[in-house]
């Protein structure tokens, strides 16, 4: 994601570790894991609430015997729990009570769970999008349900991560799973949405059932409204389909497509195949807090865009965040600096006087530090991020750096990346001492 920001440096300088240097060179055993999310909803006439019910089944790749899980229920994290997503009628489980400002939900599950096994729990979903122009919220008649649907939260070496929504980028660590989502709506509303995503029962009456199935894929996402829609396939087979809200121009959807499609071939040769099939550019003129968001298969983009736009660096998260998960609150760097460095290579900036020498703080502080922060935190996260990797190109060779981006994709395909993962990926890609490359970047 793309915060609008203004840009305020600050003098700080606290002694934050890097301690997933250590926990990248262990085994690590992250779950519960090969989740599979079944849901049924149905909408109101204006597509605004949605009730009905989610399955979740999910094996125990903890490691250790599982009495519990916990869901997380990121879209009632701005609300003070009046809690726009409410769940209910557990099987399978027992819920205790919302915490971590009701975005997070354990459930004692029925019987504990032994390692290696599988089990699933139920529960009815209700849930309405509130009225604002957020990645969970409302512009005019369309609906947005970005970080709606309850997911699974994950155990690792650290126990339960339970990390809070500081309304800063994004805090979100899931495991990739597989998703089938069937919504049943008024055949006049439109459903961009993860996945590869049909819709039959046209012509047959007022209500439709739009069917998306998304594999290995860390979050679904759906919007609702009366969206204008195209289809291209880009020469590289990835279909392309861009919505939009009734006052974006005609201009500003072909300046998304062309671009959008230029770039999901682009990054599929640069760091592995595009695969998802499908991607869906969701267009609208009114977002004030960002302009863009991604998620798996899916991107919400201001229209019309500022100079390059953020469909680009949207798509570069398919990859880093998507395809190579990391734990967004721990490590926002890991998938901002990577998508950020993806545009610079997409758009042939070499950025040769980026790194800006010494900094007060460095780039891999936690959301948390962030937030404290203030202004000018995604100047690090980002940018210097981003100009961190654009010397690491110069120092190891384009050769090299080119190895480092496939390989590291494909070791981590599906899978979940540390900051220790990626210098242990940089150290495998040269035979150069990247000691003095990582002191002199301050990343240790
Ligand atoms: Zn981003």
């Amino acid at each position: 994601m793309r915060r609008i920001v203004v840009l305020l440096l600050a003098s700080l300088l606290l002694p934050f570790g890097f301690a997933d240097v250590a926990q990248g060179k262990q085994t690590v055993v992250r779950g519960p894991g090969q989740a599979q999310y079944d849901v049924e909803l149905t909408s109101d006439a204006t597509a605004r609430t949605w009730t009905g019910r989610q399955r979740i089944a999910f094996v125990n790749t903890t490691g250790k015997p599982l009495a519990e899980i916990y869901l997380r229920l990121w879209g009632n994290a701005w609300d003070g729990c009046t809690a726009p997503v409410k769940v209910s009628k557990f099987e399978g489980g027992t819920p205790g009570t919302l915490t971590v400002n009701c975005t997070a939900l354990k459930v004692t599950l029925t019987k504990k769970l032994a390692p290696g096994k599988r089990s699933a729990i139920a529960f009815d979903l209700a849930m309405t999008a509130p009225e604002r122009l957020e990645r969970f919220g409302r512009a005019g008649a369309h609906s947005f349900f970005g970080n709606a649907l309850p997911v699974l939260a994950v155990h690792d070496w650290a126990g339960w991560h339970l990390e809070p929504d500081l309304n800063l980028g994004e805090s979100y660590y899931t495991l990739a799973a597989d998703f089938a989502v069937r919504l049943r709506h008024p055949a006049a509303v439109q459903i961009p949405a993860t996945g590869v995503t049909s819709t039959s029962g046209e012509g047959k009456g007022k209500t439709v059932t739009t069917t998306s199935i998304a594999k290995q894929v860390r979050d679904f996402a759906f919007a609702a409204g009366p969206f204008k829609q195209s289809v291209v396939t880009s020469p590289g087979g990835v279909k392309v389909r861009t919505w939009w809200t009734g006052t974006v121009t005609a201009a500003a959807v072909v300046d998304a497509r062309t671009k959008g499609v230029a770039a999901i071939d682009d990054f599929s040769r640069r760091f592995g195949q595009y695969p998802y099939g499908e991607v869906d550019l969701v267009l609208n003129d009114k977002w004030v807090s960002f302009s863009g968001m991604e998620y798996p298969g899916y991107v919400l983009l201001i229209a019309p865009p500022s100079e390059e736009g953020p469909v680009v660096h949207e798509l570069a998260h398919q990859w880093w965040y998507g395809i190579v998960g990391n734990n967004e609150y721990a490590d926002p760097w890991l998938d901002e600096a990577f998508a950020t460095y993806a545009s610079y290579l997409h758009w042939g900036d070499a950025q040769p006087d980026c790194w800006p020498g010494q900094l007060d703080v460095r780039i891999t502080n936690d959301t948390g530090f962030w937030k404290k922060y203030g202004p000018g935190w995604s100047q690090y996260v980002y940018t210097y991020g981003a100009c961190m990797l654009a010397d690491l190109q110069r120092y190891i060779g384009t050769p090299a750096m080119e190895r480092l981006m496939k390989g590291y994709a494909k070791s981590h395909w599906y899978g979940v990346s540390t900051p220790g993962d990626l210098k242990s990926a940089a150290e495998a890609a040269t035979p150069k001492d990247l000691a003095p490359f990582w002191t002199s970047h301050q990343m240790y």
